[in-house]
């Protein structure tokens, strides 16, 4: 038998089992994402699915333990995938390598055992505790500062999250259309390697315990390398949270989303109009000239062919008059995504396979 884990086994209550049979979801394969992968790699996480849209920079190898040189360009999740199969061949790693809204499905996150938020921005987060919320699935989110940063462990579906811990002005970021958003380009923060590697070791410490079912930080943990602290602050559910409603009675249909409209129009009622969680592009048109073409899929940075000004993306999030051949997969639907459907009964919801 593998001596792998002959170390693992002199801790008391270290449970090996239970880790292998765990499945988590990591969100954002940054500096946290590549801590956090790491050790539950080694800990023997049975599976590990990664999502994370972007490639590797060099800017990202002071801080990424998975990541080499000659990984430049390449997809992070990748990489990290095959790195992380080197540590611990026993596991098996997924990987997405698309914006976490398109890239899991709420019912891959609702079987997931934890899911981890390693992102790096406050409407991601927001998306990912959306999700999280509404299938009731426990996460733990985590950032760093310059010289520390924050766990917040929301292992508790029923318990306060982490909009709870916001003002509803900072909520409403989640309002403000994608699109303006995605044009704004990302400022840059300092960041080092000490940081993100305390924090993440925080994060998995945590993930493992709670996998094990031992005990774990009742608050979130608020660590200041320069003072040598790690504190443990209490937090209390906001009643006026929006982020408290939860998905029941799903409906399980057999439709992939390789699949298109046409095999999820005959699973679900006739008349029934399917809806998408994250708005999605039906048509461009020119603000400059008469231009105007019907363009159903994820929005693109396109030039007007008449004009050669910018065309401008209308979006929808209701998916009744898309053409029958276009497949879920390429209007952004995530596989395993559970869809809401307006009937004339009310709101039901159908879950891919
Ligand atoms: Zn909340
Ligand atoms: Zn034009």
């Amino acid at each position: 038998m593998s001596s792998l884990y002959a170390r693992h086994e002199l801790i008391p209550g270290w449970k090996q089992q239970q880790l292998a049979d765990a499945k988590v979801v990591i969100v954002g394969m940054g500096a946290l994402g590549n801590e956090v992968a790491r050790i539950l790699a080694m800990s023997g996480i049975g599976s590990l699915l990664l999502c994370d849209p972007d490639r590797i920079e060099e800017s990202n190898l002071s801080r990424t333990v998975l990541f080499r040189q000659s990984d430049i360009g390449n997809f992070k999740v990748e990489v990290a995938a095959t790195a992380l199969r080197e540590f611990n061949p026993s596991i098996s790693v997924e990987t997405r390598s698309l914006p976490l809204m398109h890239g899991v499905g709420l019912g891959e996150i609702r079987d997931a055992d934890l899911v981890i938020s390693c992102l790096d921005s406050r409407l991601a987060r927001l998306q990912l505790t959306g999700r999280c919320q509404l299938v009731k699935a426990p996460y733990i989110d985590g950032g760093t500062h310059l010289w520390g940063g924050e766990v917040r462990p929301y292992l508790d579906p029923d318990g306060p999250c982490y909009g709870c811990s916001l003002t509803p002005e900072e909520r409403s970021i989640a309002d403000v259309p994608w699109s303006c958003l995605e044009t704004r380009p990302e400022s840059s923060m300092g960041a080092a390697v000490p940081s993100s590697a305390l924090v993440g070791t925080w994060m998995g410490t945590i993930a493992v315990r709670f996998l094990m079912k031992m005990t774990y930080p009742a608050g979130a943990l608020s660590i200041d390398s320069s003072r040598g602290n790690t504190v443990v602050i209490p937090r209390v559910q906001d009643p006026e949270c929006p982020l408290h409603t939860s998905i029941d009675f799903v409906t399980k249909i057999s439709v992939s989303s390789q699949d298109n409209m046409q095999k999820l129009r005959s699973a679900i009622p006739k008349s029934a109009v399917p809806l998408v969680w994250e708005p999605v592009q039906k048509l461009v048109e020119c603000l400059h000239c008469d231009f105007q073409e019907i363009r159903w899929g994820l929005s693109s940075v396109d030039l007007c062919p008449q004009c050669q000004n910018y065309l401008r993306p209308r979006t929808t999030i209701e998916l009744d008059d898309v053409p029958d051949n276009v497949k879920l997969a390429e209007l952004g639907i995530p596989p395993r995504e559970i869809l809401t459907v307006k009937t004339i009964n009310g709101w039901h919801w159908f879950e891919l396979e």
